[in-house]
This record gives structure tokens, C-alpha cells and sequence, in this order.
């Protein structure tokens, strides 16, 4: 199937000085983005999809945007419409980033561009360039989060704590594990952190998929078995989503709403601002997605006009075949003091939103 249309006319909105008056702008057609996004799941996929519809469009390209339901072989059948449809670039969310090398072959056959959105497409030539936050200093927020709340800079503990990871198909869930394990794992020797079900390894407590329901089941079980006759403190969380299941876990494990352990997060979803205002989950990592757009629409836009994407990091993410060029953006931590002046003032909810 054919998708290609023209650019048209951009509309945009009169600023100062216009009169409220639309003016009309002609963009430029520079021709089709494949934008393929892992699930809609998870809200962030879909404003990082949405955003970079907007924006490509302001620089007068078309767009399709494709949501592959987490589903492997889903999205690499859209890729390759993609490539089919003459797409000028591609840029993708990979669900699996070990699995996309043969359809970025055929990218690479097409001398289409390939920019890795937020997780690292791996084992593979055929990817340009990598947007992402510092994902590192992602498990770090979480982690520094958990000591402060915890006092533990103050002395204090033993505090028994519960680790959760992300999916290990995912190059990021290792980057967010092992900066959270190089504030915590100090204190796990120094015995002051007690991993009281002795699940410490990535492997162990990996969340496929991302999954709340299948974190929830583990929590469960913990909670059953480990933890019957006693509290956990705090449970290493990487992603609100999650979070949300552990939650559930705990209160229907008998812990009130208002005592539940220090709990981390990421992405800042509304359901989980709503949970940091009311007291229930103390952390969230906020990754302004609005930001992650832009660096990507600027990347195709540099590669598909000759120019050169800008980049701040070339080192720290290899892919397995080579050192991608990566421009990093820098993630914040988010609770109960600060997700006013950080998510409100920010502009990314409104207090209504939140309904705090
Ligand atoms: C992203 C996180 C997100 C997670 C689950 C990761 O690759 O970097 O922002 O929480 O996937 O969707």
C-alpha cells in the first residue's frame, strides 16, 4: 500500500503580534518518517508518538506512526511497510532490540536512516543514531531515592528491600538495574540493605515485558512467602507501571495505604503522580518525552538534508557490533516536594489532571 501524501500547508497558530490570527505557513515536503513505537501500554509511548507527529509535521514531513501491541514479529512487519511505503527515515522503539537486524538489513538496502528511539536496537550495523535519556543515572534517581528516604546517610537499618527489574529483552532494563545496584549494593554488604528473598540477580528479578500483572504476581509471592513475617521497607521499582502492580500486591498483602515501603518509579504517569501526590508511591523518574522527540525529529531532519545530528555521547552505548553515536538527555527525579514545580509549572499535567 501506497502511503505517501503531500506535506500541504502547515497551520500555525498566530503568535504575538498576528492578532490571534492563523497564519499559514507552506512546509516544505520532505517526505515520509516511519515511526514505529512498541505498545501502547505504557502513556509515555504515546506522547513520544504523538510529539514526534507534531513536530516532524512543523518541518514538513508526513508521518506514519505504528504501535506494535508488544509484539515482536508485529513490529517488524510494520518496519518493513515502512521501507515498503518509501520512507525517508525510520525511527524506532524497539520491543525486542536483539530481534530487528534482518528488517534493518533491508532498511540499510534502501539507504534509509535509522535513528534508535530510547532503547538500544542491538546486534546491528544498520542503526544510525541513538536518542535516549541517561539511563544510568535513571537507577541511580531511583536508588539515591530509597537512601534518602530511608535515612541511611544518617546511619540507621537494617531495612529489608525487594528488587525489581525490567524486561530483559530491553538494552535499558540493564542500564536502569545496574545504576541502581552501584548506590545499593554498598549498603547490601555492609548488611545495612537486606535482600531478604536473596533474589539479587538481574535474571532473577527481570519483569518481562515490563508487565504490572507479572510483578504483581511476584510481589505476591514474596509477600507469602518471605515476607510473612515480616515488613519489606522498600521495593526497587523501575517503572511506574510496575510499580502500580506491586502496589496492588502490597495492599492486598494487608499493608496499609498510608504505610507501604519507599517505592521507586519512571516515566511519571499520571496514575502514579496521582499516587506520588497521595503519598502511596514516593518516586518516579520524569523523562520529558516532549524533549526525546525533538532530538530524534532532529536527527532524521539533519540526515535527510545532508546535515549532521548532533550528538553528546559516543562511548557509552555499544550495541554489540559498534560504538552509536547517542545524544543523551538528562532524566529527573520526581516525589511528593517537587512534581508541583516539575510536572505542573512544567507544562507537562495540569493540576487538574492530577486532581491534587
Ligand atoms: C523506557 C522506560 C519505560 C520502559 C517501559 C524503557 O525502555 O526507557 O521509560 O518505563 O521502557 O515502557
Amino acid at each position: 500500500m501506497i502511503r505517501r501524501w503531500a506535506a500541504g500547508l502547515v497551520l500555525v497558530l498566530g503568535l504575538a503580534g498576528c492578532g490571534g490570527d492563523a497564519a499559514e505557513v507552506a512546509a516544505p515536503d520532505r517526505g515520509l518518517v516511519g515511526i514505529a513505537m512498541p505498545t501502547k501500554q505504557s502513556q509515555r509511548w504515546i506522547a513520544d508518538g504523538e510529539n514526534m507527529v507534531a513536530q516532524f509535521a512543523l518541518l514538513g514531513y508526513d508521518t506514519t506512526l505504528q504501535y506494535a501491541d508488544d509484539d515482536t514479529a508485529l513490529q517488524v512487519t510494520q518496519i518493513q511497510q515502512m521501507i515498503d511505503d518509501g520512507a525517508e527515515a525510520l525511527v524506532v522503539g524497539a520491543i525486542d532490540g536483539t530481534k530487528l537486524k534482518d528488517v534493518l538489513a533491508a532498511a540499510a538496502g534502501a539507504e534509509i536512516p535509522v535513528i534508535s528511539y530510547d532503547r538500544l536496537i542491538r546486534g546491528t550495523d544498520d542503526i544510525d543514531y541513538y536518542a535516549t535519556f541517561d539511563n544510568f543515572k535513571v537507577g541511580v534517581q531511583q536508588a539515591g531515592y530509597i537512601v534518602q528516604a530511608l535515612g541511611l546517610s544518617r546511619g540507621g537499618g537494617p531495612y529489608t528491600l525487594e528488587l525489581f527489574a525490567g524486561s530483559s529483552d530491553d538494552n535499558n532494563a540493564t542500564f536502569f538495574f545496574n545504576g541502581a545496584m552501584s548506590v545499593l549494593q554498598p549498603y547490601i554488604n555492609d548488611g545495612i540493605l537486606e535482600v531478604a528473598s536473596g533474589e539479587t540477580s538481574f535474571a532473577a528479578v527481570a519483569t518481562q515485558r515490563w508487565d504490572g500483572k507479572v510483578a504483581k504476581e511476584r510481589m505476591a509471592r514474596l509477600l507469602d512467602g518471605t515476607y510473612a513475617n515480616e515488613r519489606v521497607d522498600a521495593v526497587l521499582s523501575p517503572y511506574d507501571g510496575i510499580t502500580r502492580g506491586i502496589i496492588e500486591a502490597l495492599l492486598e498483602g494487608g499493608y496499609a495505604a498510608t504505610a507501604l515501603p519507599v517505592l521507586t518509579g519512571q516515566d511519571a504517569e499520571l496514575e502514579s503522580v496521582k499516587l506520588i501526590a497521595a503519598g502511596q508511591q514516593g518516586q518516579t523518574v520524569y523523562k520529558d518525552t516532549r524533549e526525546l522527540a525533538k532530538v530524534a525529529v532532529q536527527m532524521v531532519n539533519a540526515l535527510v538534508t545532508g546535515g549532521e545530528p548532533m550528538v553528546n555521547d559516543t562511548e557509552q552505548y555499544n550495541n554489540g557490533v559498534k560504538d552509536v553515536p547517542t545524544f543523551l538527555l538528562q532524566p529527573v527525579t520526581v516525589t511528593r516536594d517537587n512534581y508541583q514545580r516539575v510536572l505542573v509549572e512544567g507544562g507537562y499535567y495540569t493540576a487538574a489532571e492530577i486532581g491534587a
